[in-house]
């Protein structure tokens, strides 16, 4: 194995991270027109620890297990948080993350929440560069995919107490992705179980929040359906997201997508990004409370003609058909004039560089 230290590109408060190169790289194994989502890592990965009260000894390292007590009390206590962001290949082969701040800035906010250590920004961004510099040839160059980018943070003091840890590890780890969703999916609005209650967790990237939303889903797969609408906790009168996706309906030719004023729901990177090119292409948006009984008298009267997810994984999903209490609701299909297609694609040519990114979402990999 190689050993280099390469300096860090920016900021004045930026560390050296050690770099000990893979010697022979996985990549010739990969199919790129056939991936499956998540299971393929790339060769390199960031791993950081933190410890009295600072970070410690970057380092970048070939992929490969960790060795940790079974006492970490990430496993027992649940702090442990994540985030998801994505990095593309332009026509000419260059590589550029989108939004990898707002990712930074999303992750410090879970952090706080589960008293976790927030890391510095020069760290998280140069931690990113340096790992897709190396592995820049793992971004796959085919449409429709990505190098999907998975930082984590969890707690590794290895003690049996209910209490935050002083100790903690951050890692970043990349998959090159295909689609998510290979075509249209079938929802469900929940009206038994809730994934966030207004006071907890649901804002946050917490690892527990997605724990305890498999057995709802697992449920709402047996009865057909592909993921669920999550209701607000109390009264499951209102909606608010989809899987781990943020839900958008165009209703009257207008978009109208749950307000995050409640803290249940997680603010969505690619949320904000539809939004905006909504706005920029004359689409009203409107971000209100919506009625699971509103809802469902547009669906019924057509006036509700599109419904779709908007995530980093599976980009936008759209949906097929929406079941509630009994009863599904099939929209129409989706066409090349529509809403979704039209946000969708607008957004994939910034990301690949088809078109001029106006709004500063790039950024590229030196
Ligand atoms: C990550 C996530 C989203 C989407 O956020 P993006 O920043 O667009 O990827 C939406 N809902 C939940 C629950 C999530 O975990």
């Amino acid at each position: 194995m190689e050993i280099i230290d390469m300096p860090t590109s920016s900021t004045e408060n930026s560390v050296q991270i050690k770099v000990s190169k893979i010697d022979k790289s996985r990549i010739e194994e990969v199919d790129f027109n056939n991936i499956p989502f998540g299971k393929i890592f790339s060769d390199h990965m960031f791993v950081v620890d933190y410890k009295d009260g600072q970070w410690n000894d970057p380092e970048i390292r070939p992929f490969g297990n960790l060795s940790l007590s079974p006492a970490i009390s990430a496993l027992h206590y649940g702090q442990a948080i994540f985030e998801g962001l994505k990095a593309y290949k332009d026509g000419s082969g260059n590589v550029s993350v989108f939004r990898p701040l707002d990712n930074h800035t999303r992750f410090n906010s879970s952090a706080k929440r589960m008293c976790m250590p927030t890391l510095p920004e020069g760290l998280f961004m140069d931690a990113l560069n340096q790992l897709l510099t190396l592995d820049r040839e793992w971004v796959p160059p085919v449409d429709g995919c990505a190098l999907y980018i998975r930082p984590v943070m969890f707690a590794t003091t290895a003690e049996i107490k209910v209490k935050t840890s002083e100790e903690f590890k951050f890692a970043i780890m990349t998959c090159p992705v295909g689609p998510y969703y290979p075509k249209p999916v079938r929802v469900v609005i929940e009206t038994h179980f809730a994934r966030a209650m207004e006071g907890g967790i649901g804002y946050a990237k917490a690892a527990g929040n997605y724990g305890a939303a498999l057995y709802p889903a697992q449920q709402a797969q047996e009865r057909g359906y592909d993921q669920l609408i999550w209701t607000d906790s109390k009264e499951h009168k209102y909606i608010e997201e989809s899987g781990t996706m943020n839900i958008m309906f165009v209703i009257d030719g207008k978009l109208h997508t749950p307000s995050l004023e409640t803290n249940t729901i997680l603010e969505g990177i690619t949320r904000d990004s539809v939004i905006r090119i909504a706005e920029s292409k004359g689409i009203e948006v409107l971000e209100r409370r919506i009625l699971v009984e509103e809802l469902v008298d547009y669906c019924r009267s057509g006036e509700c003609t599109e419904a779709f997810g908007v995530g980093t994984a599976a980009t936008l999903a759209s949906i097929a058909t929406i079941g509630y209490n009994g009863e599904d609701f099939d929209l129409p299909p989706i066409g090349d004039d529509s809403i979704s297609t039209i946000l969708m694609d607008e957004l994939s040519n910034i990301r690949t560089g088809k078109i001029r990114d106006e709004y500063g979402w790039m950024m590229p990999i030196s």
